[in-house]
């Protein structure tokens, strides 16, 4: 019996994680982050991975997909726990060595590269890596010999036509795999409600071609950095277009720098101009391309917006281009954003004015059914989005004449054998919550969600032997404005005094606490609405 454990990315949308286990041997497939986007003071998302520990087994590696935050941003906090192996290919392999030297791991890290159609071994499991099409260079899909025979785990893909970097998606070795028999495909579901063709990305370089041509002064495509399908395509416009390339933020610095190192960025060095020197070169000149697509308030784009670039100022005659799609939540950010640059006088090309100014790295719903068809399983899992996608994308599978579909989520064990598939039991699953490398306990989190939602107030308490409140000091933060709400402090005061009179001298350190801290929340919750968090000190006089 083989069984897949999903850590995280079934159920939502990014931090994918998945185990895979046979004869006491756990591959992982994959090992991302998310984001949490409550203003809660965190830095990242990654899989609590203590369902491996439970799991019981012996973990042979990770094999990585491709080199998106969401399918390595948690190897450091893997590898800090089990020191395994990690396969990847090469480019999301120089991504991984940036960020396992940020968090001091890459000395240990036991680094290994994987290239298509060139199987290796990682315990009992045969890996055989396949090529596919996706927004980042280097992205593969996993084929996996098995005791159950063969499954195929797509990673993020989309069947682009004419990739920039003339590395085709491989559907004749999906093909014959399809016809040698696969027991088990695993397939992003990201894009399940999408009709139509996804696009190609050389599609985008023609229409970003345009809006380059047809500017005067600075232009500014501001996108994902991680896209160097895209970067390429800008670098080929610059040079058409007699501009030099200037780099706008810490990311696309870091995945032009890592493309060019694996040969996937093929610049010539006098294609980039350095940032540090942008304000010496004509506006006229300048093709630069800016982190903070979505609105980030520290990224080049948010302080190109409000005039506080280091390197270069952008206004009227100059041209913003977004060629990103805005991400679900980061609406008003993007917004706000847009408002800032238009107010300083750029003009501002997106996805609105321009149709194909972006297209998206995952494969529409025909080209999911593509996949299926092209693999033709026994059984089918849809992995990579929220339920309704991987209920529709089970649907899909269905109606294409999959024998055996299950959606599970994370923390629920899917369980193969002789060609069936079935939900097993479920085992502990969540997210830990990391803040410059720490994790923030659960608790804390909490807790600052009360405080954003409700505020805090801090109640001091002076007890007489009588049990008599004889002074109440209260302070507060995020209730009212304390100058001019003083009253509503007062009547707040006055309700601790009454509350702990009721006590008379009976009352122990404990309960006039409590006491007085419901007293203060009752008060707000009358006058505002609102329960403070309330923290109490008793001192006896
Ligand atoms: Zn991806
Ligand atoms: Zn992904």
């Amino acid at each position: 019996m083989l069984r897949v454990l999903p850590l995280g990315g079934l159920g939502e949308v990014g931090m994918n994680c998945m185990a895979v286990e046979q004869r006491g041997d756990v591959l992982l497939i994959d090992c991302g982050v998310t984001f949490d986007n409550r203003s809660l003071g965190v830095d990242v998302v990654h899989p609590d991975f203590s369902a491996l520990d439970s799991f019981g087994h012996r973990i042979v590696g990770v094999v990585v997909t491709h080199g998106h935050e969401d399918h390595i941003g948690a190897l450091p906090y893997l590898l800090r726990r089990h020191d395994v192996p990690v396969w990847a290919p090469p480019y999301a392999l120089g991504l991984i060595r940036e960020r396992l030297g940020e968090h001091e791991v890459l000395a240990h890290a036991r680094l290994l590269e994987t290239r298509p159609r060139t199987p290796f071994m990682m315990g009992s499991f045969q890996v055989e890596p396949i090529r596919v099409t996706h927004s980042i260079a280097d992205a593969t899909a996993l084929a996996i010999t098995t005791d159950e025979g063969m499954f195929v785990h797509s990673g993020d893909f989309k069947l682009d036509e004419a990739p920039p970097d003339g590395e085709h998606f491989d559907t004749e070795r999906l093909g014959q795999l399809g016809d040698a028999g696969v027991t088990l495909l695993m397939s992003d579901s990201t894009n399940i409600d999408v009709e139509g063709p996804t696009g190609n990305e050389i599609d985008v370089g023609v229409v970003l071609e345009e809006l380059v041509e047809g500017a005067t002064g600075a232009v500014v495509v501001a996108m994902f950095a991680s896209n160097i399908h895209r970067l390429r395509l800008l670098g080929d416009i610059a040079r058409r277009t007699n501009r030099k390339i200037v780099l706008l933020g810490r990311g696309v610095g870091t995945h032009a720098r890592v493309a060019r190192s694996t040969g996937y960025l093929p610049w010539p060095d006098d294609l980039v101009w350095p940032d540090a020197q942008a304000r010496e070169l004509p506006h006229s000149r300048i093709l630069a391309v800016a982190t903070g697509s979505q609105g980030e308030a520290n990224a080049a784009l948010a302080k190109l917006a409000r005039g506080e670039h280091p390197a270069l100022d952008i206004g009227p005659g100059d041209r913003v281009v977004l060629s990103a799609r805005t991400i679900p939540g980061n609406e008003p950010e993007v917004h706000a954003l847009l408002g800032l640059l238009i107010k300083r006088g750029c003009e501002v090309r997106t996805r609105l004015t321009d149709r194909g100014v972006h297209v998206s790295g995952h494969a529409h719903r025909p080209e999911q059914r593509n996949m299926i068809e092209m693999v033709r399983p026994k059984c089918f899992i849809p992995v990579h989005g929220t339920i309704h996608h991987l209920t529709r994308h089970a649907a899909l599978a269905r109606e294409v004449g999959v024998e055996h579909v299950t959606v599970i989520e994370n923390g629920r064990i899917g369980e193969i054998s002789e060609g069936r598939l079935v939900p097993g039991p479920s085992v502990h699953s969540g997210r830990v919550h990391v803040f410059a490398g720490h994790a923030i306990p659960p608790t804390v989190l909490r807790e600052r969600e009360v405080m954003a939602e409700e505020g805090f107030a801090s109640c001091a308490v002076t007890v007489d032997s009588g049990g008599t409140a004889i002074e109440v000091q209260l302070v507060t933060r995020g209730v009212v404005d304390e100058k001019l709400h003083a009253d509503e402090l007062e009547a707040a005061r006055a309700a601790v005094k009454r509350a702990i009179a009721e006590l008379a001298a009976h009352g122990d350190d404990a309960q006039v606490s409590e006491q007085a801290r419901l007293a203060v929340r009752r008060t707000f919750f009358k006058s505002r609405g609102k329960k403070p968090m309330t923290v109490v000190h008793v001192r006896r006089s």
